[in-house]
């Protein structure tokens, strides 16, 4: 019997293939189509279930285009499931569009959940998982980099990044300056995988484990970071962010005249808070 007509977003595994749930696999093999970020990728899946719907290619390259066609096959009675390359479709991965035209459309839209490594690691990280930000990928570039995770200076939920093999030492050692070496981090490495890997401690001691053996640096990551314990009112929180992001790239006297000459405070005091927030001894 073929799935009720609508669009199923249906969670995948994100390593181990025996993480999918049963009615998963059960609406898989119902649905008329299963739209795929990578067809050839997810053939394998789909092989390994015994599913035999027909796999359409949906990515971010072509889902504003696609996805009316997608809508359209609904409207005509037709079930249709997105899958990502792993774990939920959306989270920092394609779908939104196609999501948001549905609805806006009015086309049932079906969660299939399932696994997400966001929420994996968050449950094993040993971080407090009451109050959370996911984050997604950071930008590439290093100037960017750092001023997005200067927002997160005071932030003092646990805030969740995706990283990847290829960026992960140099995201370590930016944070290392932003956040300073002894703010505690946990990276989750390969999850539901052979090399899995969870590790935490404070941010010195994670750059230096990482360095010393050039394995821990392969795979898929997320990076949990302990939220920040002491939250200044607003005006000290800027101040505090302008020293920060600008001794990432400047000696530190030279940052604390530069604060000093947009805020108009003493420059002495700045150059005592800019110790303070290095950690260092004043
Ligand atoms: N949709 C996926 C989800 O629900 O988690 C995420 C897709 S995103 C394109 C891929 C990123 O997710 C990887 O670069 C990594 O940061 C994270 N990730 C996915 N699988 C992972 C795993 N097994 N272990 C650690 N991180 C993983």
């Amino acid at each position: 019997m073929s799935a009720v007509a609508g669009l199923y977003i249906v969670a995948t595994p994100i390593g181990n293939l025996d993480d999918i749930t049963l009615r998963a696999v059960e609406t898989l093999k119902k649905v008329d189509f299963v739209a795929a970020e990578d067809t050839r990728h997810s053939q394998k899946l789909m092989n390994h279930l015994d599913v035999t719907a027909r796999l359409l290619a949906l990515h971010e390259h072509n889902e504003r285009e696609k996805s009316q066609m997608l809508i359209d096959k609904v409207k005509d009675g037709h079930a249709i499931a997105l899958i990502s390359d792993a774990g939920t479709p959306l989270i920092s991965d394609p779908g939104y569009f196609l999501v948001k035209l549905a609805q806006e459309q009015g086309v049932k839209v079906v969660p299939i959940p399932g696994v997400s490594a966001v929420v994996t690691a968050l449950s094993v990280s040993g971080l407090p998982s009451d109050r959370f930000v996911f984050e997604g990928f950071l930008p590439a570039k290093q100037g960017a980099k750092l001023k997005r995770l200067g927002d997160f200076l005071y932030e003092s939920r646990t805030v969740i990044f995706y990283e990847s093999p290829h960026r992960v030492a140099d995201t370590l050692a930016v944070m290392g300056k932003v956040f300073g070496l002894e703010r505690h981090l946990v990276v989750a490495r390969e999850l539901t995988k052979t090399f899995e890997t969870i590790k935490g401690g404070a941010l010195g001691e994670l750059i230096e484990w990482m360095g010393a053996d050039a394995n821990q640096q392969k795979g898929e990551f997320v990076l949990l970071l302990e939220g920040a314990v002491d939250s200044p009112d607003a005006s000290a929180l800027d101040k505090d962010k302008m020293l920060t992001l600008l001794m990432a790239e400047l000696p530190i006297k030279k940052a604390s005249k530069i604060v000093s000459e947009m805020t108009g405070d003493n420059k002495k005091d700045l150059y005592k808070r800019a110790l303070e927030i290095q950690g260092r001894t004043v």
